[in-house]
């Protein structure tokens, strides 16, 4: 038997026009579809068509027809969550002891010296094995800042871009870069950074061959250079005209905690929002990374200037870092996106559970009425959509947007008892994890399950990498 429907009030009967043709794929008898859609509207035993890759329709009752149908009874129909900040390889490092103590910048100097030695076959497998891992989280689209490019490992952004089109989840990979090494006052070893013109060159022929503008795209670029302690001012200036003049975006890491203030007022002699605005970054064409420390009049900034924020609330408490301000960089109109961050120091990478660390800071930080079931959701659809250039396209369900879905269970022990609101029952429930993944209209989850064969092989592979690079390997 379906318990309770949707519990809010903007819940309709609602039906949209039904194409005339047969559709490829029905989602159908949801307990709730949460279309995050412009009207948020929630949809009691909800379906929802899918054809050529985008949806095609969607309403209640009886669902239209198609070839292929499955049974969401019991289930919460979700748009398919958004990742706006991680480095897959890290998962090549997770839990290692020297750094699990420390904060972020003495994590950072920790590790440097063991992934100076990723090459392409460590990213693919690595890459791989993370973006496994955040499908079954309900996650379809995921970026990843990749500003480590050891001389001479290879074309590391193919190789991962590789493995996102193998395993077919939409996929956002940064060309990151670092051009500031110890010797010149940043953190990372002199053998992981480039100069300047080369990091250029390489971020522009990168955009030539992987990004692509149209929409339903499955790979876009965008440039990152890595944080303000790890490159020159010159640099971020010119990657910020370079993503200008190639129209993709620019992502970096930002106010994370108080050494990253502290640096930037030692060494530019301003606080990272003013260097952003001096360097060309403050614009709608800007997602940043963590943003946990602006202060009052810096949100608003960040909020007139159409910036985005990647909120990644386990790794800035696993570094100490603070509580990033969500309500309020979301009241100033800061287009707020979730992000798992690096294995190394988040150092899970479900996208289901920082949802749920949003919902629960953002309560802490700001009362139990500010960070609702709801408010999580947001920020882990249509507010990734925003800070990805999507909006419309990917993070909500509604007619014409890609067909990227994820379907939640609510059922089993500790869903007992939530009857009233699937939505907060979602999240204040669990754990929980996709029992179905769809992307571009395909699931790569279902029941649970990876559907690729692959998974085994490419496990056991990254085991004998990630024992390589820890230099475990002979002990
Ligand atoms: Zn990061």
């Amino acid at each position: 038997m379906r318990a309770a429907n949707c519990s809010n009030s903007k819940t309709d009967r609602v039906s949209e026009p039904v194409s005339p043709t047969t559709a490829d794929l029905v989602i159908c008898h949801a307990r709730c579809v949460a279309t995050v859609d412009a009207q948020r509207r929630e949809l009691s035993n909800g379906w929802v068509a899918i054809t050529g890759g985008l949806i095609s329709a969607i309403g209640t009752g009886t669902p239209p027809a198609s070839n292929e149908t499955i049974d969401a009874t019991d289930c919460l129909v979700t748009p398919g969550l958004v990742n706006t900040h991680h480095h897959l390889y890290q998962n090549l490092t997770r839990a290692f002891p020297p750094m699990t103590d420390k904060a972020l910048f003495g994590w950072l100097q920790s590790l440097y010296p063991l992934w100076r030695a990723i090459d392409t076959e460590s990213v693919y497998v690595s890459a791989w094995v993370g973006l496994a891992e955040l499908a079954l989280s309900g996650c379809t689209t995921s970026t990843d800042h990749l500003y480590l490019h050891p001389r001479g490992a290879g074309d590391l952004l193919s190789a991962e871009i590789g493995a996102a089109l193998d395993l077919g989840v939409r996929f956002h990979p940064t060309r990151g870069s670092m051009s500031l090494s110890e010797k010149d006052g940043g953190l990372p070893p002199d053998d992981v950074v480039a100069d300047d013109d080369e990091i250029l060159a390489d971020s522009e022929s990168a955009v030539h061959r992987h990004h692509d503008p149209s929409f339903g795209a499955m790979t876009r670029v965008a440039l990152a250079p890595c944080s303000p302690f790890s490159v020159t001012e010159n640099l971020m200036v010119r990657t910020a005209e370079l993503a200008e003049r190639l129209d993709v975006r620019l992502h970096t890491h930002f106010a994370e905690n108080a050494e990253d203030d502290e640096f930037s007022i030692s060494t530019f002699g301003c606080r990272p929002m003013e260097y952003l605005e001096r360097t060309g970054w403050c614009s709608d064409r800007t997602w940043v990374a963590h943003c946990v420390m602006p202060d009052a009049d810096e949100i608003v900034r960040l909020g007139a200037a159409g910036v985005g924020a990647a909120h990644c609330p386990s790794s800035n408490l696993i570094l100490s870092s603070g509580i990033a301000p969500v309500v309020e960089l979301r009241a100033a109109g800061v287009k707020v996106g979730l992000g798992v961050d690096g294995s190394s120091s988040a150092d899970s990478a479900s996208l289901w559970l920082e949802a749920r660390q949003a919902m629960l800071l953002a309560k802490l930080r700001d009362g139990p009425g500010a960070g609702t079931a709801r408010m999580a959701l947001e920020v882990a659809t249509v507010g990734g959509a925003g800070c990805l250039g999507r909006e419309g396209e990917i993070g909500s369900l509604q007619v014409g947007s890609v067909a990227d879905v994820a379907i939640w269970s609510l059922t089993g022990p500790s869903f007992s008892g939530a009857v009233a609101d699937p939505i907060e029952a979602w999240l204040r429930c669990g754990p929980n994890a996709a029992r179905d993944t769809i992307v571009n209209g395909r699931a790569i989850v279902r029941d649970g399950a990876l559907v690729s064969s692959r998974l085994e092989d490419m496990l056991a592979e990254h085991d004998i990498l990630a024992r390589r690079i820890q230099r475990l390997d002979r002990v």
